[in-house]
């Protein structure tokens, strides 16, 4: 048990890539308080993890971000690990992006990353390891076509956590990113319903254009980048900080 009784708070932790990590941390002994909007969703990832607290918030929303970490605290005490994971992929050609769909992708992908590295930070910092671990995308460093705020908030998420590492390399808090290809999660499941619908191509057809981007030519397993995370968290991984980690099945090399 690696992470024995560390409390880890994981936002976007009821479905999808959140779940496989606190699934991940979980297994390494760690007590998780679990973010997102749906209380159920949270609710159903809690139900079979041993120290799972959940603290329903908009992550956008700072004061709600302020009250949930408030309530991590009180159900586990200070945090040592912060998983930034909740984001949200909206696509539209660049042309057709409203400023409203601008501003919400920048709200949950970037700002959102401000308010909990700021609400968790004295925490992070009287912990012997405190992290930061961002799950950002292989769109945090390079461009995709019809997905332009994604891209842009992305790259913000890689480079906060650059800046991070360098202003605090002299504590014990590390913070990295890690950027998956197209992983089977809701979100690629969106996205394969969209390419349907606007294209009417099959779903193997659908599929393939977004595996084309993987050399391995297939879907991320939400545990590989789990597995990621947790490597990230461990107190021996102190000399990895401002690291953006690809997995992606050598989509960047
Ligand atoms: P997902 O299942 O849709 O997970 C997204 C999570 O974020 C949900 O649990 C959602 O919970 C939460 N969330 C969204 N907006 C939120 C808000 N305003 N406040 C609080 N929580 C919010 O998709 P996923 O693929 O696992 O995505 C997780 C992360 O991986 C995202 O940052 C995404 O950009 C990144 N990523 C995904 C892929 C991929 O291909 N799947 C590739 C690269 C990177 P609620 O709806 O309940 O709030």
């Amino acid at each position: 048990m690696r992470l024995q009784d560390v409390h880890a708070v994981i936002t976007g932790g009821g479905s999808g890539i959140g779940a496989a990590i606190a699934r991940a941390l979980a297994a390494e002994g760690a007590r998780l308080t679990l973010i997102g909007r749906r209380r159920d969703a949270l609710e159903a990832t809690a139900a079979s993890l041993p120290h799972a607290h959940v603290a329903p918030a908009d992550v956008a929303d700072r004061a709600a971000v302020e009250a949930a970490f408030d309530s991590a605290r009180g159900a586990h005490g200070p945090i040592s690990i912060l998983v930034n994971n909740a984001g949200i992929a909206p696509s539209a050609p660049f042309a057709r992006v409203t400023a409203e769909a601008w501003r919400g992708a920048m709200a949950i992908n970037l700002d959102a990353l401000f308010h909990c590295c700021q609400a968790a930070l004295p925490d992070l910092l009287a912990a012997p390891a405190g992290r930061i671990v961002t799950v950002a995308s292989t769109a945090g460093v390079k461009g995709y076509a019809y997905t332009a705020p994604y891209v842009a908030s992305k790259h913000g998420a890689i480079g906060l956590m650059r800046a991070l590492a360098i202003e605090y390399a002299a504590t014990g808090l590390t913070a990295n990113a890690v950027c998956p290809g197209f992983t089977d999660t809701d979100i690629v499941g969106q996205a394969v319903a969209n390419i349907r619908a606007k294209t009417g191509r099959s779903e193997t057809e659908a599929l393939a254009e977004l595996t084309r981007f993987n050399p391995q030519r297939r879907l991320i397993d939400p545990v590989e980048v789990a597995e990621a995370v947790l490597w990230l968290c461990l107190p021996a991984s102190r000399s990895v900080t401002g690291q953006a980690v690809m997995v992606a099945g050598g989509e960047v090399m």
